[in-house]
């Protein structure tokens, strides 16, 4: 059995720092240390018309921005295959065969789901189709025989519910599935970034975003109205590093490097949040040194997705290569389950 990478993003909006620290820049080193048998990445449109079915052209837009930011962040079609969820309908038969299952109240209970219902004012409303999107994505998942997915803290329910669908799958039919491993980020300011307004993850469907593709201003405007410790008053009060979205940013951005570059006067980040503690620190200081890291971070990224941008049919031309290979390996699978499932009349 091979290594195998799953993993993907919704095209719900173009792709932001917290996707960047929690998923991308793993997929991108774990792909370019090369090893792992294959990596497929997913821009998972099927998923995000579950709760956005009065806007199809909001997903259809995206797919191409997503792509944009993934090459900008140098995942590379000759690695890894980027792939349309929606085209390999594959997926959807595997989903439907799941669903038997998990019962309605297991459903009802995943905590990320609970909260994105929240958050989204579904309560009473909730889309049958948003309420078992874990089921699709550990159709998602098994289609692939993963055995590694490199998320976000956020996604740990969805892998447990998968590891249960082939538990069950596999006492009830054979050993059919795969059972993956979720791969989180070693860095725990990564896990979950905190959004601008300090409040709730960084989130797409939240606008509290600093994006990818955000040009330097507008990365400088969002970072200067960033949250801190509201009883940091004045510099000369001690302050908060711990819950402080400025800090958390620089836990996930900042190396030692970006001190000899930018604030030459500390060696690394412990000696700039012991200084913080203290007192005598300004946030405006320990902002702009936070502007200049993430924008040395950013430029490359930004420069990158320019070129790609002039050049979107060759894009579209991966996705498509990328999505006929997902759509054989998916196939092969749905056959196993077929078999399993002593579905497969006609052999
Ligand atoms: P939406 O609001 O549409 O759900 P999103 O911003 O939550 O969008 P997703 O496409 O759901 O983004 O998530 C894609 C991947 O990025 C997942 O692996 C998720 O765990 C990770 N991720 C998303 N937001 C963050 C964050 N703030 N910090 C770390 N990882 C994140
Ligand atoms: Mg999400």
């Amino acid at each position: 059995m091979g290594k195998i990478i799953l993993t993907g993003d919704r095209p719900t909006g173009k792709l932001h720092v917290g996707h960047y620290v929690g998923s991308l820049r793993e997929r991108v080193r774990l792909q370019n240390e090369g090893n792992f048998d294959k990596i497929y990445i997913m821009i998972a449109d099927a998923q995000a018309l579950t709760d956005n079915a009065e806007h199809p052209e909001k997903v259809r837009d995206n797919i191409i921005e997503v792509a944009l930011d993934y090459l900008a962040c140098g995942i590379d079609p000759e690695k890894s295959t980027i792939f349309i969820q929606s085209m390999v309908s594959e997926l959807t038969e595997l989903t439907f065969y799941y669903m038997n299952l998990v019962t309605v109240s297991r459903a009802q209970r995943n905590p990320t789901v609970k909260t994105e219902i929240k958050m989204r004012n579904f309560e009473a409303n909730i889309p049958v189709g948003f309420l078992v999107y874990p089921i699709s994505q550990a159709a998602d998942i098994t289609a692939f025989k993963a055995t590694t997915v490199p998320v976000g803290e956020d996604q740990k329910p969805m892998l447990e519910q998968c590891r249960e669908i082939v538990h069950k799958f596999n006492s009830l039919y054979g050993e059919t599935l795969v059972e993956p491993n979720i791969l989180l980020p070693k860095n725990s300011a990564c896990l979950r970034l905190p959004g601008i307004d300090g409040k709730a993850k960084m989130s797409k469907s939240l606008g509290n975003c600093i994006y990818l593709s955000d040009e330097p201003d507008a990365v400088k405007k969002k970072i200067m109205s960033m949250f801190t410790d509201p009883n940091h008053l004045r510099v000369e009060d001690p302050g908060e590093t711990e819950n402080n979205p400025v800090f958390i940013y620089l836990d996930a951005f900042c190396r030692d490097e970006h001190f000899a570059q930018f604030l030459p006067e500390y060696q690394n980040l412990d000696e700039l949040k012991a200084h913080y503690q203290r007192g005598g620190l300004g946030d405006v200081k320990v902002k702009k040194f936070l502007n200049n890291v993430l924008q040395s971070e950013l430029e490359p990224i930004r420069n990158r997705r320019k070129e790609w941008e002039k050049r979107t049919s060759d894009v579209y031309e991966f996705l498509k290569q990328g999505t006929i290979e997902a759509k054989k390996v998916a196939a092969e699978t749905l056959n196993d389950v077929r078999n399993a499932l002593k579905i497969n009349y006609f052999d």
